[in-house]
């Protein structure tokens, strides 16, 4: 169970209203249930910075980190950074989704394909934003499941980033480039902390993605995807590295110059979905009447809304003699004769395992 993972709207309104006074706050637009899209606006220079996070309600950890990033920069000792840029931030543009902890917004649209139909006011808000702002870089803020690793490092995929493609050709672009030198500084910038966790996102293009859209449209942009740390279900590391990886970003973008080459970007190891959370060894699954002997049996934790906290809900995935997925956790049943029930994506219920392949968790 988490306290921290859940970013509803009311938390926000508490969050900004620490800042008031000391930074610029607009209302933009509003959700399909009719709540208010926020814009902050932070620094006075003639670079325009532009990021957005929650377009996906339930990837809070950018959101997190972004209520770090503000008074960080509000400190005098940053005063160069507000000077040289003016950084505009929707910290939640999916309201909705936040408020009921789900990908989508009101109308079950992932705002993250809606790039060319604007079929949603949400998205409708983005793009007149990214038209008004004119961005020289935009940010992209995601989080992604535990399910990433950071290509065959063997290490979760804790950040993982894109410069999207602006084109089928995947063709290198200014503004491609542009974002893949930065995303190099920031991996080398973190390279102590996390030598093995950063990852590539796939580049595939998809013009109903913001990012590629925007990346076609000649604005330079960056995917942050949040992903996950060992035993950082609360996502505080992560959340902690994204602030970080915002700090590099703007080191990176003062620089006189960025002589990074796009080939160290392509080194990157590939985002892979090789993990689940549990996988738990020599047990016996019953499924569809038949026995099958020792098996390794998947389970994945669902995240469900619970009282204003978020509860981690083991569901079995899959079983096999041997499954190809890493764990973050593992449990070997060797000797007690365990004997489960397979329901697929059914939930871990009723079995005197229930606890056991529980997610424990500080909060
Ligand atoms: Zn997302």
């Amino acid at each position: 169970m988490s306290k921290k993972r859940y970013f509803p709207p009311e938390l926000l309104e508490k969050a900004i209203t620490k800042f008031d006074g000391s930074i610029e706050k607009y209302e933009i637009g509003r959700s399909v249930k009719g709540l208010p899209i926020i814009e902050l606006k932070i620094g006075n220079g003639k670079k325009n910075i532009f990021m957005w996070s929650q377009m996906h309600g339930n990837e809070t950890s950018t959101t997190r980190a972004i209520f770090k990033l503000i008074p960080w920069l509000l400190n005098t000792s940053q005063s160069e950074y507000l000077k040289t840029f003016s950084i505009y931030i929707i910290p939640q543009l999916n309201p909705d989704g936040s408020k009921l902890y789900t990908r989508h917004n009101a109308n079950n649209i992932d705002l993250n394909r809606d790039a060319m139909t604007l079929s949603e006011p949400e998205s409708v808000v983005l793009n007149k934003a990214i038209k008004r702002i004119s961005p020289y870089l935009a940010l992209n803020l995601h989080g992604q499941r535990t399910i990433y690793g950071a290509g065959n490092s063997g290490k979760p995929a804790t950040l993982s980033f894109l410069a999207p493609s602006a084109d089928e050709d995947r063709s290198i672009t200014p503004a491609r480039e542009k974002a893949m030198k930065i995303i190099i500084d920031i991996k080398k910038g973190l390279s102590k902390e996390l030598p093995y966790g950063i990852a590539r996102y796939n580049d595939v293009y998809n013009p109903n993605c913001v990012g590629d859209s925007f990346t076609s449209s000649e604005i330079p942009t960056i995917l942050f995807e949040a992903g996950h740390y060992p035993n950082d279900y609360d996502r505080t590391i992560v959340t902690n590295y994204i602030f970080k990886a915002f700090k590099l970003l703007l080191k990176s973008l003062v620089k006189k110059s960025n002589n990074n080459s796009t080939d160290e970007y392509f080194k990157i190891p590939e985002n892979t979905e090789s993990y689940t959370d549990l996988l738990i060894s020599n047990v016996d699954i019953v499924y569809d009447e038949k026995v099958f002997k020792k098996q390794q049996l998947a389970v994945q934790y669902l995240e469900k809304l619970d009282r204003n906290k978020i509860n981690f809900v083991p569901i079995f995935i899959k079983f096999d003699n041997n499954l190809p997925y890493k764990a973050h956790r593992h449990i070997d049943l060797k000797g007690e004769r365990a004997k489960i029930s397979f329901i697929l994506n059914g939930e871990v219920k009723n079995s005197k395992y229930n606890k056991l392949f529980s997610l424990k968790t500080n909060n």
